[in-house]
């Protein structure tokens, strides 16, 4: 119902259609993934959530419902619950995490040409690091594979992660691996990154960052006690810096032979089943009878940015969804006489007005040629909507010639 009201759509809009063009989940569907979001979410919280005692064992029992929910979880996810990255036992505030360089160096800055960049890169080191141990991490996302890597002049790694792990998760982890694996004790570390919104998520460091900075800010926490400095440099990707080069390269080799990290982000993990949920409401309409009809519709959500005002929003959920106000929809309902067209005696619904109808026959041709659609090989009302939502300019020529063809 609220629905129907937020998009203006009448009452007799199917739910279906009423669900995809809200781009909305399946209720059930989405009461189901809010209690796994929030199992999650507590699990996350590790022993900061109430659901845990002092010894970080459950202080409450969950009942059998919920616990199936928690197994089918674990099982679509192929892992286990226990690998969801949480806070670490004591949380650190963004003051005492390290230094981090985001602009203060001149080679930070992308506008420079890339031999430039490598040039500055090399002065700067020279100069403030010539006495650190330097560590580059990178990761790396294809269809395969998630991983993440690291190098310094002794050691490298390359490790497979989940794959649900965002490329900002995997940045992150790559960093914390680096800390535990290629950190040398005694001498100030140089760590070297293309990620700038990790590094930027670390220095604005708030209890609602995400797990995984939380757990980076840990991890250089208990490196400081080894070494003297620990700095964090952000380097443009792509920018011919060797050792970035390195890492990024190393990133890519990765194969099914690599040892597997089991970590994973509860971020990540909200917002794939978010994007499963919608997945599910898009193969429900793709299955219903509806989409024989009206196309596959874009959600209003990606539509909105190119309408200027309610008015504009609502006519355009109405013709989307064949519910638009015509003579034809309305005898439909009992609150017309006549459902044919006066002049052409034919259903008098939004195709045939847009499609048919001589009254409009001048406008049509002068807006399809605006829009680019050819009227000559059979027009679908499908096919006409599809173009003219495709991009901004052919939807505001669509709404500035309504009114030529009657509709408000
Ligand atoms: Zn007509």
């Amino acid at each position: 119902m609220a629905l129907r009201v937020a998009l203006g759509l009448p009452k007799w809009t199917p739910n279906i259609v009423l669900m995809k063009i809200a781009g909305q989940e399946v209720l059930s569907e989405k009461i189901k993934r809010l209690a796994a979001q929030f199992f999650i979410r507590q699990l996350a919280n590790g022993t900061q959530s109430p659901i845990y005692d002092q010894n970080c064992r459950p202080s409450i029992k969950l009942i059998k419902k919920d616990e199936v929910l928690m197994a089918n979880l674990s099982a679509d996810l192929v892992t286990s619950t226990d690998h969801i990255i949480s806070f670490p036992d004591t949380l650190f505030s963004r003051n005492n995490v390290c230094e981090i360089h985001l602009s203060d160096f001149s080679f930070q800055n992308k506008a420079h040409p890339v031999f430039l960049i490598k040039d500055l890169f090399e002065e700067a080191v020279s100069k403030e690091f010539y006495d650190y141990h330097i560590i580059a991490t990178d990761a790396s996302k294809s269809r395969s594979f998630t991983s993440i890597a690291g190098i310094s002049n002794l050691q490298s790694f390359v490790y497979r992660i989940h794959p649900i792990n965002s490329i900002f998760t995997a940045e992150a982890l790559a960093i914390c691996q680096a800390l535990d694996e290629l950190s040398v004790t005694d001498k100030n570390l140089l760590l070297l990154t293309d990620s700038y919104s990790v590094l930027q998520a670390l220095k604005c460091l708030t209890i609602k960052s995400p797990k995984v900075i939380h757990r980076l800010a840990g991890k250089i926490f208990v490196r400081k006690n080894f070494n003297q400095k620990i700095c964090l440099v952000w380097t443009p990707g792509h920018s011919l810096i060797q050792w970035n080069e390195k890492a990024d390269l190393l990133a890519k080799t990765v194969t099914e032979s690599h040892p597997f990290i089991e970590w994973i982000a509860s971020e990540d993990i909200i917002s794939h089943f978010q994007t499963i949920s919608l997945q599910k409401t898009n193969h429900s309409f793709q299955n219903s009878k509806y989409q024989e009809s009206i196309g596959d519709i874009p959600t209003m959500l990606t539509l909105t940015p190119w309408l200027k005002n309610r008015r504009e929003d609502i006519i355009i959920a109405r013709l989307l969804t064949r519910m638009i106000i015509t003579p034809a929809l309305l005898h439909r309902f009992g609150l017309h006489n006549n459902p044919r067209c006066q002049i052409c005696n034919r259903d008098n619904n939004i195709e045939h007005i847009i499609l048919f109808c001589s009254k409009y026959s001048n406008h049509r041709s002068i807006l399809c040629a605006k829009l680019n659609f050819d009227l000559q090989l059979g027009p679908s009302l499908k096919a006409f909507f599809q173009n003219a939502v495709s991009d901004k300019r052919h939807l505001r020529i669509l709404l500035q010639s309504l009114k030529s063809f009657d509709i408000y």
